[in-house]
């Protein structure tokens, strides 16, 4: 049995219990801005732990499959009727592997989601996948319930690679999960890939990408190894079992990555993010029409709502027929108890599973607007749109660590917009930095 499921569960942590229900403020008035949402649905159940993994998510929980969807349809329906039935123009089931529930569980999320919230035409609507997780007619079923964007952790073509990640598939179940997907109607596929291994040969990695590339997916998302603590990798780099990951041979298989996937024809987005574009390859004007809607969301800092064990979600309320209280006039953030059973006793004790909530400042919204527009390596922050989210011009805000950023060579204006550089792209955590609120 996987170590993880052998951890008792903490005691409830009672001195952060919300003081109100979140979803509504003091006057009773529903959180939300009124534009439509991102709905991310954590489900957090995996066939077994990966030792570099530090997301919310259990191996040997079968048992609480049942109970988990039952309280989660309870928690969408309780934000649904708190925020007055919203609009919602992705949902993304994440995890977790969410390809671990039958079926007939994703039909009845989904199901609860149609009839809680209005979806928007065209709505995404993505599930993350393992490829040792699905077959032909698994993926026709995801198909049929109206996923139409997949996302499958690939994450390695190389046999030691994904023996070294603890991943429980081979080079040849990402290959067969692909077609399988594809044969079952999926035309939009995302692939993540980790690189930045300990040691990792660049000709490997050059190898994953090139086998990557010839399944020609719609979206590819490329990862550095990161060490999170608590994880058994952890633990091998501590005691000098396993070397830490090299931040300069990362950076250099980045680079790699970069040039490969542009001479692709594929459009880098985000950091760690490229998709395809209908246009003609090469047309400087082609934007990358099958990037991850759901997670621009995330990268605009827009509103989006996340249930189940550990969920985060964001309610910004900038658009002033909103903004009742001037504390949270932008936005509040909170994340849901992270044990499943405690998350799913929550749920039936009160309705919803809230563990932290922090109500946003004016100097915080104004912060994650930078510190996440500019990983939008093609849109970066308009000046624009700063102003018109924050009622503030970005230079009378920004003007003196933008000056200096520039100066570093991190950050460009092209037009309106600010982006980061090549060399931002490597160094996005100094960038980062120079927008932290005191
Ligand atoms: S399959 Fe994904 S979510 Fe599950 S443990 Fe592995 S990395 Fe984490």
């Amino acid at each position: 049995m996987n170590p993880h499921t052998l951890l008792p569960e903490p005691p409830p942590m009672v001195a952060l219990e919300p003081p109100e229900d979140p979803r509504r403020d003091r006057s009773g008035r529903a959180r939300c801005s009124g534009q439509p949402l991102g709905l991310y649905i954590h489900i957090p159940f995996c066939l077994e732990r990966c030792p570099y993994c530090d997301f919310n998510t259990y191996a040997g929980l079968d048992h609480l499959f049942e109970p988990y969807v039952d309280a989660l349809v309870a928690e969408l329906q309780g934000w649904a009727q708190a925020l007055g039935h919203p609009r919602v123009d992705t949902v993304f089931l994440g995890g977790g592997t969410p390809t671990v529930l039958p079926s007939r569980l994703l039909a009845r999320i989904l199901e609860s989601v149609a009839q809680a919230y209005r979806l928007e035409p065209g709505c995404e609507i993505t599930s993350e996948a393992n490829p040792g997780t699905g077959d032909r007619p698994r993926f026709a079923a995801l198909r049929s319930l109206g996923i139409n964007r997949l996302s499958m952790g690939a994450q390695s073509f190389q046999a030691h690679e994904l023996r070294f990640l603890g991943r429980g598939h081979g080079p040849e179940d990402v290959v067969r999960a692909f077609r399988a997907a594809r044969a079952a109607g999926f035309e939009n596929i995302n692939l993540d890939f980790i690189f930045g291994l300990p040691e990792q040969a660049p000709e490997d990695w050059a190898d994953t990408l090139d086998q990557a590339l010839a399944l020609a997916p719609e979206h590819l998302s490329l990862y550095s190894l990161m060490v999170e603590p608590h994880t058994p990798l952890f633990h091998w780099v501590q005691r000098g079992r396993v070397s830490p990951p090299d931040d300069d041979r990362a950076a250099w298989l980045y680079e790699m990555a970069l040039d490969r996937l542009e001479g692709a024809g594929y459009i880098q987005y985000e950091i760690s993010n490229w998709a395809r574009t209908h246009q003609a390859q090469g047309d400087p004007a082609a934007q990358p029409t099958y990037a991850c809607r759901h997670n621009l969301h995330y990268w605009r800092n827009e509103e989006y709502l996340g249930v189940g064990a550990g969920a985060c979600g964001h309610l910004c309320r900038g658009a002033p027929p909103l903004a009742w209280r001037p504390e949270a006039l932008h936005g509040i953030r909170w994340e849901n108890h992270r044990p499943v059973a405690g998350y799913i006793r929550r749920i039936q004790d009160r309705g919803h599973a809230v563990r932290t909530q922090d109500p946003i400042s004016p100097a915080m919204a104004m912060a994650e607007s930078m510190m996440l527009g500019l990983r939008l390596v093609r849109e970066g922050v308009s000046r624009e749109r700063f102003a018109r989210r924050h009622s503030r011009g970005l230079d009378q805000v920004y003007g003196a660590p933008i000056a200096e950023l520039e100066q570093e060579g991190l950050v460009e204006w092209v037009g309106d917009c600010l982006r980061l550089t090549r060399r931002g792209l490597l160094l996005g955590n100094r960038v980062a930095m120079a927008f932290l609120p005191d």
